[in-house]
């Protein structure tokens, strides 16, 4: 039989690289790894597209998806809602796939919650400072938008202490292979392991018995 695959919450401020490295990390061992898409009712970003980065949807729809059980999670961050679509993920992970979700801490709290099996990482900068000149330097939102991030990185700081890891992204590739590690190495934990344990033991009975 297949094991189920385990499911690994990225969250981090604003600016921190985490959408990048989550999608560096889903191609480059595409095997193992599926890549949520969120529902979103922010507006596109010029560079994003439709069922790409985002399903985007109005208010409308999200609140029928939310009405209908259609998410795992959901949140509001700055005035839009964002939500984790419940099918594709329960279908990958059935598949044997580590399913990957890049979603923020009220979201990933919840999911903890619901699933408390699901590994939580969050992603930092290497300072506040970095931090800062990224999202200026990212040039894709307003001074308006970049200060209410700030404000919302304060907050979320808070919580850092309730996710499973930290993973500091200052080389994005070294980054990247950081998270890949965490995760082997969290899925060869024992008790993740139980099924393969109490055969090894039964095992281990079966030949001990065949000797005598
Ligand atoms: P952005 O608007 O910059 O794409 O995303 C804003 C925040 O929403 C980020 O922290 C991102 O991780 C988070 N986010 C994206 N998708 C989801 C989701 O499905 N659920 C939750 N709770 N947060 C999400």
């Amino acid at each position: 039989m297949k094991q189920k695959g385990i499911l690994i919450v990225v969250s981090g401020f604003a600016g921190t690289g985490k959408s990048t490295v989550v999608k560096m990390l889903a191609e480059k061992y595409s095997e193992q790894y599926a890549l949520s898409i969120s529902m979103t009712t922010r507006e596109p970003r010029k560079y994003e597209t439709h069922g790409v980065e985002y399903f985007f949807s109005t208010k409308e729809e999200f609140e029928r998806t939310i009405a209908e059980d259609g998410f795992i999670e959901h949140a509001c961050y700055i005035g839009n809602y964002y939500g984790t679509p419940r099918k594709y993920v329960e279908e990958q992970l059935e598949a044997g796939k580590d399913v990957l979700l890049e979603i923020e801490i009220q979201g990933a709290l919840q999911v903890k919650e619901k699933l408390p099996d699901t590994m939580l990482v969050f992603v930092m900068p290497p300072s506040a400072e970095i931090l800062f000149n990224r999202l200026k330097g990212r040039g894709t939102e307003t001074d308006d938008v970049i200060r209410k991030r700030m404000l919302r990185a304060v907050e979320e700081s808070q919580g850092i202490e309730q996710y499973d890891y930290i993973l500091v992204n200052d080389d994005l590739d070294v980054c990247v292979e950081g998270l890949h590690q965490m995760i082997q190495s969290e899925k060869l934990r024992a008790s993740r392991n139980i099924p393969f344990i109490e055969n090894m033991r039964k095992e281990l009975v079966d030949l001990k018995k065949g000797e005598v």
